[in-house]
């Protein structure tokens, strides 16, 4: 199934996505930056402008909310200021380029120390694939 939107209110569902998820501390930031940046071509200039001036009052003014999604908003923040966003990763399973894998989080005791670590996995978010590489690095 096919979804048509007018470009106007796609951009305004992706800036509204996006303020919702500043500061959150579960999956949702990167899946919004993943559908954001996956789209970025199709989004008008207004909405982009809006987009970049948030990021830039949010990195200014309150660095993501916390540590936690640090890593992601930077790396957003630094895509979407580059100007166009491109498919940078391949998958060796599919072939699907894209710009930003799937990214897991869990969190794993550590054995006989205090605390927990937290580990990253990275996937291809067409079919789940751990084995993506990324191109021109
Ligand atoms: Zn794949």
């Amino acid at each position: 199934m096919k979804i048509e939107i007018q470009p106007d209110d796609f951009g305004t569902l992706c800036v509204c996505a996006l303020r919702y998820c500043h500061g959150r501390q579960t999956y949702m930031p990167h899946l919004v930056q993943r559908i954001v940046l996956e789209h970025w071509s199709e989004l008008r200039e207004p909405d982009k402008g809006v987009i970049r001036e948030d990021q830039a009052y949010q990195r200014r003014f309150d660095p993501w909310g916390s540590d936690y999604d640090k890593e992601g908003w930077e790396e957003f923040y630094r895509r979407i200021a580059d100007g166009e966003a491109k498919p940078t990763f391949v998958c060796d399973v599919c072939g699907a380029a894209f710009s930003v894998p799937d990214k897991h989080c869990y969190r794993e005791n550590l054995d006989g120390e205090q605390g927990i670590e937290t580990v990253w996995e990275y996937r291809c978010p067409h079919c789940g694939s751990e084995e993506i590489r990324a191109e021109n690095e």
